[in-house]
């Protein structure tokens, strides 16, 4: 097979999966798996469903269509646009909304596919991305999406930590308590779904903490095997699960300070160095376009990562106890950003380990 290549272990995926919904369980959170970050692949999706997730999620129909012949509910986890509201009911059995707008436009949908689509409010607490931020508005969109045929309401929801960095807290889930009341109070809905979250609300779980919430939509935890608000490791989980193997094209020692005059680098970026002299410095056939520098680790933790463009990663070998020539091939543990621009690009291998 050719290079680079992301190696996805579905052994250790699917342990990670057991242990996070194990966990969620002790405070009875059922798990929706998110499969975005692997494009929604169906052989590792199906991972998540051997290790017990209840529902899967992605934000992209084309990942969703994918998903299509898995036998398990489907969440559509972007605000749909009203385009795609056909497929929205063909291809997700619940999607997440905020505008009465597109829950007509998918009302129509369901009503010519004749089928009844649940849906999920989303409520801004704070984060700033989708979400009612006017209770007003709110409870008005409620009214009035009961009126309509082939749609159900089932659940609210929030997300954080993603627009505006906001750690998820007891505060937000007691919020989330009072939409719930004020729903059963006003329009007497029991909601079946209280939805509180991505991977930054798991840390609620371990402290008892998640009050209302028997719900949370989880894909970096369970790819990564990490809780991200406090960076905390979840127990009994791996943090290979994928890997990429690059190869190295070129092999010299060169000075670690370029020669010249600094102007900007391939990204329009005035790149700054440090001179560390010279060093054994190995060019691999893999860059930007298809990973992320910042999230990608080697697992031989003597070399280091200078940097790199478009197509191309410099490494610093020169500490390392392997002697590494044209041809040889270096492996990286990825985190979340690695993965996705590694799944995403059409110039990796994808090998999928079962
Ligand atoms: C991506 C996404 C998730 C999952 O986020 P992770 O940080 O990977 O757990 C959950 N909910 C929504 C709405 C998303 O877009």
């Amino acid at each position: 097979m050719s290079y680079p290549k992301i190696i996805v272990d579905l052994k250790k995926l699917q342990k990670n999966v057991e242990s996070v919904v194990k966990h969620c369980e002790t405070e009875g959170i059922f798990v929706t798996g998110v499969t975005k970050v692997f494009c929604g692949y169906p052989e590792i999706a199906q991972a998540y469903i051997d290790g017990g997730v209840k529902y899967l999620g992605d934000s992209r129909m084309e990942n969703l269509k994918k998903m299509k012949d898995l036998d398990i509910e489907k969440y559509m986890l972007r605000l749909p646009m009203i385009s795609e509201a056909k497929d929205i009911v063909e291809y997700a059995d619940i999607s997440l909304n905020s505008e009465l707008a597109t829950i007509k436009a998918i009302n129509n949908a369901a009503i010519e596919a004749g089928k009844t689509h649940k849906i999920i409010f989303m409520m801004d607490l704070g984060d700033l991305r989708e979400g009612f931020f006017s209770e007003e508005e709110f409870l008005n969109t409620v009214e009035e999406t009961l009126k309509l045929s082939n749609i159900k309401i089932v659940g609210i929801g929030t997300n954080m930590a993603c627009y505006g960095g906001i750690v998820p807290e007891i505060e937000h889930v007691e919020k989330l308590g009072y939409f719930k009341d004020l729903l059963k109070e006003k329009f007497d809905l029991d909601l079946e779904i209280i939805s509180g979250g991505n991977s930054a609300t798991i840390h609620l779980v371990e402290k008892k903490s998640t009050g209302v919430i028997n719900n949370l939509r989880l894909g970096e935890t369970l790819t990564i095997g990490q809780e991200p608000s406090y960076e905390k490791r979840m127990p009994n989980s791996y943090d290979d699960v994928f890997t990429v193997e690059v190869e190295i094209i070129e092999v010299k020692e060169k000075p670690s300070y370029p020669i010249g005059k600094i102007g900007k680098d391939a990204f329009g970026n005035i790149p700054t160095f440090e001179d560390k002299g010279v060093r054994k410095r190995m060019i691999c056939a893999m860059g930007k376009q298809d990973i992320d520098f910042g999230t990608m680790f080697p697992l031989d933790d003597k070399i280091q990562i200078f940097g790199g463009s478009s197509d191309h990663i410099i490494l610093d070998g020169t500490d390392s106890e392997t002697d590494y020539k044209v041809g040889d091939k270096v492996k990286f543990k990825l985190e979340y950003v690695a993965v996705l621009r590694a799944m995403t690009s059409e110039y990796v291998t994808k090998e999928i380990i079962k």
